[in-house]
């Protein structure tokens, strides 16, 4: 694995050597957390970072393949994952790519996160398979994706784990799927929301 870490994650600038953030003094200001618990139906939802500016940039470069180093982004999404484990171990699901985009890609943001995030007692299990393979679409609007649980015994409660959250209907379809198959879900956390009223609160707020 390799990290472009030296330049900023949002506009590209050089950053000085031995920094720890990820972003450059001109983008952190547009950088802000969201962390707010918003359930969608019965699955608790939330993310470490709003869906603003820097951000939206970080995770475009992700997913055109060029890999930006996640880790000064990720102490507040194992924060998030504390509030919901406690002191209880837990399985780190991934919620799985589609199929024809990962081989586009090559890399895929929430196993990177799972990667990061896993430890003694929050183990990675691969629990989801993706069965669609929807052609990519440019507005935005698709179906929600064909989810199958692998199995229906787990040893532990399952935290979903995805990059950005829109709408939660992803979440809410793998959740569907776990549960239907006899799984336990929690929540789901998740390191950017782009969900409109999150947005809505920290533009308010700034
Ligand atoms: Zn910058």
């Amino acid at each position: 694995m390799w990290w472009f870490g030296t330049n900023c994650a949002g506009c590209g600038v050089r950053l000085a050597l031995g920094t720890t953030n990820c972003f450059c003094e001109g983008c952190l200001p547009a950088v802000e957390r969201a962390q707010q618990w918003r359930p969608v139906g019965t699955l608790p939802i939330a993310a470490a970072w709003a869906y603003t500016g820097p951000l939206q940039a970080w995770i475009a470069r992700c997913k055109n393949g060029m890999l930006s180093d996640p880790r000064a982004l990720l102490p507040p999404m194992r924060q998030l994952l504390e509030q919901v484990t406690q002191d209880d171990a837990v399985l780190l699901v991934a919620v799985p790519p589609e199929p024809t985009r990962l081989r586009q890609r090559g890399l895929h943001v929430p196993d990177l996160l799972v990667d990061q995030l896993r430890g003694p007692r929050a183990q990675r299990a691969w629990l989801l398979e993706r069965l669609d393979r929807a052609p990519v679409r440019r507005d935005r609007v698709r179906a929600p994706p064909v989810l199958r649980a692998l199995g229906t015994h787990a040893p532990r409660p399952i935290v979903l784990v995805d990059d950005v959250v829109t709408t939660g209907q992803t979440l809410t379809t793998a959740a569907d799927a776990l549960r239907g198959a006899g799984l336990s879900v929690l929540a789901a956390i998740c390191l950017m929301d782009a969900r409109p009223q999150v947005l809505a609160q920290v533009l308010a707020q700034g």
